[in-house]
């Protein structure tokens, strides 16, 4: 299959597989497991940052992240579109007793700093503690601009905030934008970075930080039932990743780009723009089932919502984005006629 959903799609190579057999692995909620913390080393160091910890998924590293910098009536500042605010079931919330304070995105994801500004409240019993502010990098496939991300954490700092990075693509916006993965986690206390991404591994996220922090979200991940025992499996997965399916992210941003320049030449298929590995189209209303439905016939997975998302990865290549356009194409030249 042809599977274009997601970028979490991606099996585990052959060579990950043969890196996870000979992992070597012990306890890792007794500290003990070698390539786990091997892992978090790597992690830590890649993004200038004291320490890290491995957890399942970016939801829980994320969540942790958060009920590290925040206490039982404490606030968070994050934008409307945000993974963690919208797609994670409300944890902060419901398991961190965090209040968000969601503000409308920009459309190249920033969150105004007018807004940020207006939104941190006085330290008054009336108001919850504002303590952080998370942004997310890439956002929507796009990476967010490094003038306005330093501009948003100094805001924040000046306020008494820290600020969280979900990173959970943030190897996408190194590749994209040239700047290393550290600098792009620099101005950042804490920042959550998935592997099951676009590098490719089966499972795993990495949360970095200080030594304080880490400790502290190493606390809520036992609480959360993220302490795993012979990780060093997954940690093998995560580090072979890093190794070998880093710089190849350049492969993903310039398949989606071909993608992109393809479905511009269709004229049923409106609004086509591109960021790093994602392609984002509108398709008629009409259509929708009949196209999702006619290219799975043809060993092509796509979501074919009328606000589109195709996204790109390791299991794709050039001949793979060539042979969607086409049937894209021959579905709607077989729809005319
Ligand atoms: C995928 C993703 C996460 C974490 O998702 P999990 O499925 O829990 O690993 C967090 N943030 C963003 C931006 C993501 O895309």
């Amino acid at each position: 299959m042809i599977d274009l959903r997601s970028d979490t799609v991606t099996r585990p190579t052959p060579g990950m597989l043969k890196a996870m057999l000979s992992a070597e692995v012990g306890d890792d909620v007794w500290g003990d497991d070698p390539t786990v913390q091997r892992l978090q080393a790597v992690v830590a160091e890649r993004a200038g940052k004291e320490a890290g910890l491995f957890l399942p998924t970016g939801t829980q590293s994320n969540l942790a992240a958060l009920m590290a910098h925040c206490g039982r009536g404490d606030e968070y500042i994050v934008g409307q579109l945000a993974h963690t605010y919208k797609y994670e079931g409300g944890g902060a919330a419901v398991l961190g007793s965090i209040q968000p304070q969601p503000l409308e995105n920009a459309a190249d994801g920033s969150i105004p700093l007018d807004k940020i500004a207006a939104a941190i409240k006085p330290i008054d019993d009336h108001f919850a503690r504002t303590r952080l502010l998370a942004l997310e990098n890439t956002i929507g496939g796009k990476v967010l601009p490094a003038g306005y991300v330093s501009q948003a954490t100094g805001l924040a700092r000046s306020r008494g905030l820290a600020a969280h990075l979900d990173g959970a693509r943030v190897c996408n916006a190194a590749v994209a934008s040239g700047q290393s993965v550290a600098e792009l986690c620099a101005p950042f206390d804490s920042v959550s970075i998935c592997f099951s991404k676009g590098l490719g591994s089966p499972v795993g996220s990495v949360l970095v930080g200080s030594e304080a922090l880490i400790q502290a979200a190493h606390r809520w991940r036992k609480l959360l039932g993220g302490g795993m025992r012979q990780s060093g499996l997954l940690a093998a997965a995560c580090l072979y990743a890093l190794g070998h399916h880093d710089a190849r992210l350049a492969e993903d941003h310039a398949n989606a780009e071909r993608l992109a320049r393809g479905l511009a030449g269709i004229a049923e298929v409106k609004e086509v723009s591109q960021a790093t590995n994602m392609v984002f189209v509108q398709f008629p209303h009409e259509d929708c089932a009949a196209l999702e439905a006619s290219l799975k016939a043809r060993g092509i997975l796509i979501q074919a919502l009328y606000n589109a998302r195709l996204v790109t990865h390791l299991d794709l290549n050039a001949a793979d984005i060539d042979t969607v356009v086409e049937a894209i194409k021959s579905y709607f030249v077989a729809r005319k006629s």
